[in-house]
């Protein structure tokens, strides 16, 4: 079994040769490391070779392992889908909110966030998949739900985000990038954020413009939700 360490460069290396095929460079492309499920002490493991982004869906998880590690000078993103009375913890504890969807949790997470914290950062996610997903804004919604977001002063809307329905095939992976890539190019509102692309579709996600690709498995390995109390996906 490869460390974390060693996987953070095999991941660090595919990142490099994608945006090296497609033209973009790497640095613009960060590393946002999905530890859901995974330990602290995974973590700090992580850190230790360099990565400060870390990824969380299942809130009461995420702050459990935020007092752990409260020594180190983390990045917290939560990706997970988001319920309006989760909010104030999301608005005070991180630092990205990746998966709003509406403006009620929007507006939420601007009055609830604290005047000491610089705003919260935000994407939008769009549902780039049609019927085969329910997760995610319409594309239709989307130039409204923005404008508004885009108005609130204590988040600041920095892009959209995806997660389209898996598939192996790299063109159809790519098509539905692309169509993220362009709704955002379409709301002409200057938006440096595209947050797609996971452990078997980076490549495609860089290839059409990803800003954050958000990568668990490749990094600590499989998980397995029968470890950890307290991983209930409507925690
Ligand atoms: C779990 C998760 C990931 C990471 O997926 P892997 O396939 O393990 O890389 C990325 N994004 C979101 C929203 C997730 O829930």
């Amino acid at each position: 079994m490869s460390t974390i360490a060693e996987n953070i460069a095999k991941v660090r290396a595919r990142i490099r040769e994608a945006a090296q095929a497609f033209g973009r460079e790497s640095a613009e492309i960060g590393l946002l490391a999905v530890s859901k499920t995974k330990p602290a002490p995974a973590i700090r493991e992580a850190f230790a070779a360099g990565i400060a982004d870390f990824g969380e869906n299942y809130l009461q998880e995420a702050l459990a392992k935020q007092d752990l590690l409260q020594d180190l000078p983390l990045h917290w993103h939560f990706i997970g889908p988001i319920q309006s009375n989760k909010t104030r913890a999301l608005a005070e504890r991180f630092d990205w909110v990746h998966a709003v969807d509406r403006l009620k949790i929007a507006e939420r997470l601007s009055a609830q966030r604290p005047d000491h914290l610089p705003p919260l950062q935000v994407c939008l996610q769009v549902n780039v998949s049609g019927e085969a997903s329910k997760s995610g804004c319409a594309p239709e919604e989307l130039p409204a739900l923005a404008a508004a977001v885009a108005r609130l002063p204590r988040v600041r809307l920095r892009g959209l985000m995806a997660i389209p329905e898996p598939t192996d095939d790299p063109a159809e992976q790519r098509a539905a990038f692309a169509r993220l890539r362009q709704l955002r190019d379409d709301l002409g509102m200057d938006l440096d954020t595209l947050s797609m692309g996971m452990s078997h579709d980076l490549e495609a996600a860089i290839a059409e413009g990803a800003t954050w690709v958000r990568i668990g498995t490749a990094l600590f390995g499989a998980r397995d939700y029968g470890t950890l109390p307290d991983t209930t996906p409507h925690s």
